[in-house]
């Protein structure tokens, strides 16, 4: 089965095209499930700029609904990508409720202080990563999501791969595998322009090689492939590169077992 479980729409408003423009994509590249997951919205705009606005969801739904109607031989899931924010964790909750979702995906795009909203280190800072970790724990344990998006996420802004960055990365990674919660490697990190790290290495943002390695010296790590699209030509793009080298590591991509036991519910 070929399943995207995590898309994004220009409903975001940092991506493009609608769900329709999604679907022809859809169609031509022949997928069996497709998951639209705009990142959640919150109250009172919180992170407004990147997120869907509340008053447009009904109007999102009746596109997706149309799109059910359209193409019966695509699956089509409802999600939210839900964000780690520790005074939001039941609101983002009862959303799943009252807007009948198939899934949320579990995310950490920031750390959080105080309410405020800082951006990941550039540096392998001790203290950031102390916080990453007790965050990432916490949204493991928090049970939001089926799976849990860009783990590695933090190493977008430079951070390095030093002691102290895999020892965090150790910490996620044991604390998903304590909790079975799979783990996405995420091709938009690839699709993206590279970056200089502190340590004057050019790389991707992420998937982060050292991090996965890790994941599967510590074995026992399901993981889910995703797109992460933002664009509807993206929808596969890089995707058959991060199967082909999940698979090679060893982890068993859990992608269509998570689809099925969604459509099974
Ligand atoms: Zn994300
Ligand atoms: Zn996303």
């Amino acid at each position: 089965m070929k399943v995207n479980l995590h898309t994004h729409t220009h409903s975001c408003r940092h991506g493009s095209g609608n769900i329709a423009d999604y679907m022809v994509w859809a169609e031509r590249e022949k997928f069996d499930v497709l998951g639209f997951s705009e990142h959640v919205p919150l109250p009172g705009g919180l992170l407004g700029t990147t997120r869907i606005k509340m008053e447009n969801l009904s109007c999102f739904w009746k596109e997706f609904d149309e799109a059910v109607g359209n193409y019966p031989q695509i699956k089509l899931l409802r999600a939210f990508e839900g964000e780690y924010i520790p005074e939001l964790m039941n609101f983002q909750k009862e959303l799943k409720e009252i807007w009948d979702l198939d899934y949320m995906i579990s995310s950490n795009h920031y750390i959080w202080e105080n309410g405020n909203k800082v951006q990941f280190p550039s540096q392998s800072d001790p203290a950031a990563l102390k916080v990453i970790v007790e965050q990432s724990i916490k949204l493991i344990e928090s049970g939001l999501g089926i799976f849990f998006a860009h783990p590695d996420l933090f190493f977008a802004y430079g951070c390095p791969w030093t002691p102290d960055s895999k020892a965090a990365s150790r910490d996620i990674i044991e604390a998903a595998k304590a909790h079975r919660l799979p783990l996405e490697i995420n091709a938009y990190g690839i699709r993206k322009q590279p970056i200089t790290a502190a340590d004057g290495k050019v790389r991707k943002r992420y998937p982060i090689p050292e991090f996965w390695e890790l994941a599967a010296e510590i074995g026992g790590i399901e993981v889910v492939c995703s797109s992460d699209a933002h664009t509807p030509s993206a929808l596969w793009r890089a995707v058959p590169e991060i199967i082909e080298w999940a698979e090679k590591l060893g982890f068993t991509v859990v992608n269509e077992r998570l689809a099925k036991e969604i459509l099974t519910r």
